[in-house]
């Protein structure tokens, strides 16, 4: 779907006033807000839930503009925009002095991306400047992956949402800490380690679990409503019909090797066959399990390879344990 060009125009607009626009991109939906406006950024802090020490990703129009959002560009990280801008990596680089530490968590560095989604590129173009978003869902929930997502999240607490149809991706970007000599993972995303590694000539290193600069992060994120338990693939039905007998509501996400088993559970996804497709109905199919009134969501983990890594990341983070309510 593509967006008028009237309607890129008015969320152009509210981002120039200081409002805040959910916008599409290629991996999730963002909330956004003019990076360079302190009191913008922090209402998306505020309508979120998000502890203001989380930093937030600037989004900018094209890889020619990086060099403005930050104190310098190293080798590898023009390599590495060159190669996947437009699309789902993120650079954290030493933050420039036009990015407010509103925006950075108070960090000194500062995580930059060009989506790779033409309304999101339309958008940044008109408004002509960066444009941070986290995820548009509230602390810890599911991502949206589509305009009503959004909506069933914050309602009127947006002042406009920009639909561009259903993300093509799914899963957030890959966010690699390019400030050193050896770039690092710090979260698996829609660039796959593989794809990091054609480029750099060897792997990059991964630190995905030492979130030292996200502090005070609970381990529990990307959660639905349902508590979320993982178990090998070939327990996953029998683990579902055991809790449904026991008298939970019970949504499976079941693995591509078992679709054709019937399944004695309140609700059950067959989960694609293909890394792709998963990541990118995973945020949906959650949803949609909560929707159906489920208290329980049995899964498994797929191989991690390409895209499953960034979906096996997500899902333990589901299932990870909760804040005290
Ligand atoms: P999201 O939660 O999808 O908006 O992605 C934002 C994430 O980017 C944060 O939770 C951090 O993990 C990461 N991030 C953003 N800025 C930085 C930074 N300066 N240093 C390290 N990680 C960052
Ligand atoms: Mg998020």
């Amino acid at each position: 779907m593509t967006a008028r060009t009237s309607d890129i125009e008015k969320a152009a607009d509210v981002l120039r006033a200081g409002g805040l626009v959910a916008l599409p991109t290629e991996t999730v939906y963002g909330l956004g807000a003019n990076a360079e406006d302190p009191a913008a950024v922090a209402r998306i802090f505020q309508v979120k839930g998000r502890p203001p020490s989380h930093p937030l990703i600037v989004h900018i129009a094209g890889a020619e503009l990086l060099g403005d959002w930050v104190e310098d560009v190293p080798e590898t990280a023009r390599l590495l925009a060159e190669r996947f801008w437009p699309g789902p990596l993120t650079l954290v680089l030493r933050r420039g002095r036009r990015v407010p530490l509103e925006a950075t968590g108070g960090l000194e560095t500062v995580a930059v991306r060009v989506p790779g989604h033409p309304v999101a590129l339309a958008l940044l173009s008109a408004f002509g400047g960066g444009v941070t978003a986290p995820s548009a869902n509230r602390f810890g929930h599911v991502s949206p992956t589509t305009a009503d997502h959004v909506r069933a999240e914050f309602g009127g607490a947006v002042d406009f949402v920009l639909d561009g149809g259903p993300c093509a991706v799914g899963v957030e970007s890959t966010i690699v800490d390019a400030t050193g000599q050896t770039p690092t993972v710090l979260r698996p995303g829609g660039v796959t380690r593989e794809d990091l590694e054609a480029l750099l000539g060897r792997p990059p290193a991964v630190h995905t679990t030492s979130r030292i600069r996200v502090p005070g992060q609970h381990p529990s994120h990307y959660a639905p409503r349902a508590r979320v338990v993982l178990v090998e693939p070939e327990k996953v039905v029998a683990e579902a019909e055991l809790a449904q007998e026991l008298g939970h509501r019970v949504g499976v996400l079941l693995p591509p090797a078992f679709t054709d088993a019937p399944v004695n559970a309140h609700a059950v996804v067959p989960v694609p066959g293909s890394a792709a497709a998963y990541a990118r109905g995973l945020y949906g199919f959650l949803r949609e399990l909560d929707r159906r009134g489920c208290d329980l969501i049995v899964a498994s983990l797929p191989t991690e390879e390409g895209l499953g890594l960034a979906i096996a990341n997500r899902l333990r983070r589901a299932a990870g344990p909760r804040p005290a309510a």
